[in-house]
């Protein structure tokens, strides 16, 4: 854990709610210890998904810890359980996540695949069957960091389904993200794209529905598939669902997304026999390239910066502050961040607070390891 905690110590001076990724990371780290996570096992979660709050990513940050403590009561988490390789063979790895902590499984995973892409400049690399792997930029920031392009498909099982086809008017899959991280040279930033397929990512609907504040347009339907931007659609009967985005181009990347990370690892593909309550599985493919193999490494990051350079020289529309590549928001928001504490409303601080007591977490306790 590395969050410069030494120029942090005033923040909860500020704002109640406006905590130190420090402090966060010990509450969600005591939360999971009190659920029977290992200590190792509890930090490793902990320090991932403050790491998501820092990028800017609350849908999924600490706001997450409830629904991992109602997983581990359902049985649908797997405390303890170690990621097991099911074949390996040349370039190709498979993963079982065992249903353990899918921060657990995904480093493990990354580990073997950057090995593997060191060895043979490529690295197909799956892995089915993991308890929920949290913002998927965190693994193609660790091919990045290692030198290497990669390529992330994921579908997802949860308690229910929650993204509408195109054209179609009720939930029939997830929000199945998709990524791809380039390296960059020494000092430089990588590009990272990372988003759901959906027009956002159901735990940003969360987010808005706990802060009382509607959801952005063209993204939602309502039960009759009318389209609505109230988020209490999806937390009322029948449900509403989900639009994906870009319309017909967001749905063809979300089917590719299930094809690739549920039938081609083994992991399935989304339907109703996959639903259960706490459950949050995902399958993810991994494709990682050595951006060198063609003999330009060079080349390719010199390419790269001065497209990168080219686009954001284009002039601010009017309301726009500046003109960004994909991972220049989480990174922005992340210094902010580190700066200024992070913002936590007063329901997900009290479902935070709750999952906490449900699990022998003292509230008084929680309250002091946050510094309040
Ligand atoms: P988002 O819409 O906030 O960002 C998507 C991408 O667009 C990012 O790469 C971001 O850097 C880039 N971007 C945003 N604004 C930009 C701008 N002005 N200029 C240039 N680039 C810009 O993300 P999202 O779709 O809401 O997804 C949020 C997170 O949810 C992601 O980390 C994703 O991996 C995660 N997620 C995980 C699961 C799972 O099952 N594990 C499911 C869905 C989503």
């Amino acid at each position: 854990m590395n969050y410069g905690a030494g120029q942090l110590q005033n923040i909860c001076k500020v704002s109640k709610m406006q905590i130190p990724a420090d402090r966060l990371c010990s509450l969600a780290q005591a939360i999971f210890q009190h659920g029977g996570a290992d200590d190792g096992e509890a930090l490793q979660v902990a320090d991932k998904l403050v790491e998501a709050n820092l990028f800017g990513h609350d849908s999924h940050g600490i706001g997450m810890v409830p629904s991992y403590i109602n997983g581990i009561k359902a049985g649908e988490l797997k405390l303890g359980a170690a990621p097991t390789v099911e074949h390996d063979h040349g370039s190709f790895i498979l993963v079982n996540g065992n249903g353990g902590f899918g921060q657990v499984n995904g480093k493990a995973t990354m580990e073997l695949a950057i090995k593997r892409a060191r060895e043979l400049g490529v690295a197909v690399v799956g892995l089915k069957n993991s308890y929920h792997i949290g913002r998927i930029g965190a693994w193609g920031e660790m091919a990045a960091a290692a030198g290497f392009v990669s390529i992330h498909y994921v579908n997802v099982f949860g308690s229910s389904s929650l993204v509408a086809p195109h054209g179609g008017s009720d939930g029939r899959f997830t929000t199945n993200p998709y990524c791809t991280a380039l390296p960059a040279r020494d000092g430089a930033e990588p590009i990272v794209l990372d988003m759901a397929t959906s027009r956002v990512a159901m735990g940003k609907v969360r987010v808005a529905h706990n802060r009382g504040e509607e959801v952005p347009p063209e993204t939602l339907i309502d039960s009759q598939g009318n389209p609505t931007n109230d988020p209490s659609v999806m937390y009322t009967e029948p449900k509403g669902a989900l639009r994906t985005m870009g319309l017909h181009k967001g749905y063809g990347l979300a089917v590719i997304c299930e094809a690739l990370a549920g039938a081609f690892t083994g992991g399935g593909v989304f339907g109703p026999d996959h639903l259960a309550p706490g459950r949050i599985i995902n399958n993810m493919l991994c494709v990682l390239i050595d951006p060198g193999a063609f003999g330009h490494r060079e080349a390719f990051d010199a390419e790269v910066e001065k497209f990168t350079k080219w686009v954001k020289a284009s002039p601010p529309a009017p309301g726009v502050d500046e003109v960004m590549v994909p991972g220049d928001p989480e990174r922005k928001s992340r210094a902010e961040r580190l700066e200024n504490g992070i913002p936590i409303d007063d329901t997900t601080f009290e479902e935070l607070l709750a999952a906490g007591q449900s699990v022998g977490l003292d509230r008084d306790e929680a309250m002091r390891i946050v510094g309040n």
